[in-house]
C-alpha cells in the first residue's frame, strides 16, 4: 500500500490551515470544503453534531451559547472557559472537532490521511502541548511531531526565499526574528539557524493581544457613534449585537489593509449608521495595541542580549501582521526590511508540512529499498519554563522547588536530581513534577505527580531517589525514576493534574466517533 501523504496543521487561535507537498516537493495550501485556504477555529456544537469553521462563524451572532472559539488559549486546562450547549467541554475535545475537520476536508484531496505535524506556540507548556497531542488523538490523526510555529515559519521562508538548501541546511548562519501576530495571540521568537541546526534562543509574547483587539477598539467606535446618534440607544447591550459589531468591525479592518479609507455600515433594531474610517484614524486609535508588540520585541532582545544589528533576517507571520502598520514599525525599528515573500497565514502550515515530509524521508525506504539520505535539518528549542520536583525539606517542613531543568535549555536534555528518602520502611514515593514558580514553589503550574510503589518493607530512611526528566525536542516530558541501592530503574507515568487522562480520553474518542457515526 502506498505511504498516504503527511500533512502539515496550523491549529490557530483563530484560524486553521492545512498543507501538504506537492509531488515536486513544493508546499502546497490545501483549500477546504468551502473553497478558503484557512478556515476559522470555530465550532458550532449542536447537540452531538457539530460545524466547524465559516458556517459556524455565521451561526455565532444568533446561537452564541453554542460557539466555542479561542479554544486554544484554554489547552492544558481541565474544562473550555464557558459552557457550550450547556456543557463543559475540556478544550482538547473542541481543538479535535477542528482537526477532525481539516483532515477530512484534506482528505478529499489526498485521499485518506493518518498522519501529520502539528505546530504549537513556542511558549506553549508541556500540559499544553501535551492536550495538542491528545486532540489529534481524537481527530484520529498520528502526530510525526509537534513543532513549534516561529520554527516551522523559517522552515518555509528559508526554503521559499531559498537560505536554506534543498537539504535544509542554511547557506549562512542567521539569526532571525519572527514575529507573529494573530487573532488572539502575539508570539515573538527569536532564532538561530547554522547548517541544518534551527535553535529558538529566546521567546516572548502576550497572550492576550491579537487581532480580535484591534477589532474590538473599531467595534467600540462603531458602537459609540451608534449611540451618540441614537440617543443613548447602545447595540453592545445583547450578545448577538456585540457579535455583529466586531464582525463589521473586522472586514472593515481586512479593507483598511488594502485601502486609505472605508465606509462601514452598521444596522441593528431597525436603526442604523454609516460612518466613514481612514486608516489614519484606524492606526491612531489602535496605536497602543502596536506599541505593545514594539516594548515586546525590545525587552526579548535585550534578554537575548542581542541588537538589531545582529539580526540577518525579520519574518512576519499571522494574519494581522498585514497591517500596514505592522510593517512599518518594525522596518523603522530595526532598519531591516521585512521578507514578504510568504504569506503570512499560510507559512506556519507550509513550514510544518515541509517538515512533515523531512520526517517521513527519514523513515521510509526509497524505490530501491534503501533508506533514503537522511536529511540533516535538526530542530532545536529551549524549554520556556522552569521544570522541577516540589518537596517537602524534612527538617523544616517547607516547601522546596527543585529544578531539574532550568527555563531556556536547549533541548532534548536528560537531567536528574539525587533526593534521599524521609523515613524508614516508606511503602512508596511520590514525586510532585511543577513547572515554573520561586524557590518555594509558588506560583508553579502543577504538571502531575509520579509514584514509586512497591518499596521493600524495610527500605531505611535516607536511601538514594535519582529523579530524571527527559525533554523532548518536541518539549514533551518522560520521568524516570531510579533506586540505585535497588538496583531499580522505572519510566513512571505521570498522573496529570490537569488534562484528559487515558480512561478519559478513551471515553470522549468513542463519544466523538459515536457523533461522526450518524
Ligand atoms: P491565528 O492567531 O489563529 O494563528 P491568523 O494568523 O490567521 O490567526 O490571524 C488571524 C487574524 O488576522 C485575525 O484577527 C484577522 O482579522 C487578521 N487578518 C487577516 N487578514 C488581515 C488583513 N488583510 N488585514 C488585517 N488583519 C487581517
Ligand atoms: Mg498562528
Amino acid at each position: 500500500m502506498p505511504a498516504s501523504t503527511p500533512i502539515g496543521i496550523d491549529l490557530g487561535t483563530t484560524f486553521s490551515v492545512v498543507a501538504y507537498l506537492d509531488s515536486t516537493g513544493r508546499p502546497c495550501t490545501i483549500t477546504n470544503s468551502e473553497g478558503d485556504l484557512i478556515t476559522p477555529s470555530v465550532v458550532l456544537l449542536d447537540g452531538t453534531s457539530s460545524v466547524v469553521g465559516k458556517e459556524a462563524v455565521k451561526a455565532a451572532g444568533m446561537e452564541p451559547d453554542r460557539i466555542a472559539d479561542f479554544a486554544k488559549r484554554d489547552m492544558g486546562s481541565m474544562f473550555y472557559s464557558k459552557k457550550v450547549g450547556g456543557e463543559q467541554l475540556p478544550p482538547e475535545v473542541i481543538q479535535s472537532l477542528i482537526l477532525e475537520k481539516l483532515k477530512r476536508d484534506a482528505e478529499l484531496k489526498l485521499g485518506p490521511i493518518d498522519k501529520a505535524v502539528v505546530t504549537v506556540p513556542a511558549f506553549f507548556n508541556e500540559p499544553r502541548r501535551k492536550a495538542t497531542q491528545d486532540a489529534a488523538q481524537l481527530a484520529g490523526l498520528q502526530i510525526l511531531d509537534i513543532i513549534n510555529e516561529p520554527t516551522a515559519a523559517a522552515i518555509a521562508f528559508g526554503y521559499q526565499v531559498g537560505f536554506l538548501d534543498a537539504k535544509g541546511e542554511a547557506r549562512q548562519k542567521e539569526t532571525i526574528l519572527v514575529y507573529d501576530l494573530g487573532g488572539g495571540t502575539f508570539d515573538v521568537t527569536l532564532m538561530e539557524i547554522e547548517g541544518s541546526d534551527f535553535t529558538a534562543i529566546a521567546t516572548g509574547g502576550d497572550v492576550y493581544l491579537g487581532g480580535i483587539d484591534w477589532d474590538r477598539r473599531l467595534a467600540d467606535h462603531i458602537a459609540d457613534k451608534f449611540r451618540d446618534k441614537h440617543h443613548g440607544f447602545d447595540p453592545r447591550q445583547d450578545a448577538a449585537g456585540i457579535q455583529r459589531l466586531l464582525k463589521e468591525a473586522e472586514d472593515a479592518k481586512r479593507s483598511l489593509s488594502a485601502r486609505d479609507s472605508v465606509t462601514i455600515t452598521f444596522e441593528h433594531v431597525g436603526q442604523g449608521i454609516r460612518l466613514p474610517i481612514t486608516r489614519a484614524e484606524f492606526e491612531e486609535m489602535t496605536a497602543d495595541l502596536l506599541e505593545r508588540t514594539r516594548f515586546t520585541i525590545r525587552s526579548l532582545l535585550k534578554e537575548a542580549r542581542l541588537q538589531w544589528s545582529d539580526l540577518t533576517r525579520l519574518l512576519l507571520v499571522g494574519g494581522s501582521s498585514r497591517m500596514p502598520m505592522v510593517q512599518k514599525m518594525l522596518e523603522e525599528e530595526s532598519g531591516l526590511k521585512v521578507d514578504r515573500s510568504l504569506s503570512p497565514d499560510e507559512a506556519v502550515a507550509h513550514g510544518a508540512a515541509l517538515y512533515a515530509g523531512l520526517l517521513m524521508a527519514r523513515d521510509v525506504p526509497t524505490a530501491a529499498g534503501k533508506p533514503a539520505a537522511k536529511p540533516a535539518m535538526r530542530v532545536r528549542n529551549v524549554s520556556s519554563h522552569d521544570l522541577g520536583v516540589l518537596s517537602k525539606d524534612p527538617a523544616t517542613g517547607r516547601s522546596v522547588n527543585s529544578v531539574i531543568i532550568p527555563r531556556n535549555t536547549v533541548l532534548p536534555v536528560t537531567k536528574g536530581k539525587r533526593y534521599r528518602t524521609a523515613k524508614v520502611g516508606q511503602k512508596s514515593i511520590v514525586i510532585n513534577v511543577i513547572e515554573g514558580g520561586d524557590g518555594a514553589g509558588r506560583n508553579s503550574t502543577p504538571i502531575g505527580r509520579c509514584t514509586i510503589r512497591e518499596l521493600p518493607s524495610d527500605f531505611p530512611a535516607g536511601s538514594i531517589v535519582e529523579v530524571y526528566f527527559t525533554y523532548g525536542e518536541n518539549g514533551r516530558l518522560k520521568v524516570e525514576g531510579r533506586l540505585p541501592e535497588l538496583r531499580r530503574k522505572a519510566t513512571l507515568s505521570i498522573e496529570r493534574a490537569s488534562g484528559l487522562n487515558d480512561d478519559k480520553l478513551n471515553e470522549w474518542g468513542d463519544r466523538l466517533k459515536a457523533g461522526r457515526g450518524r
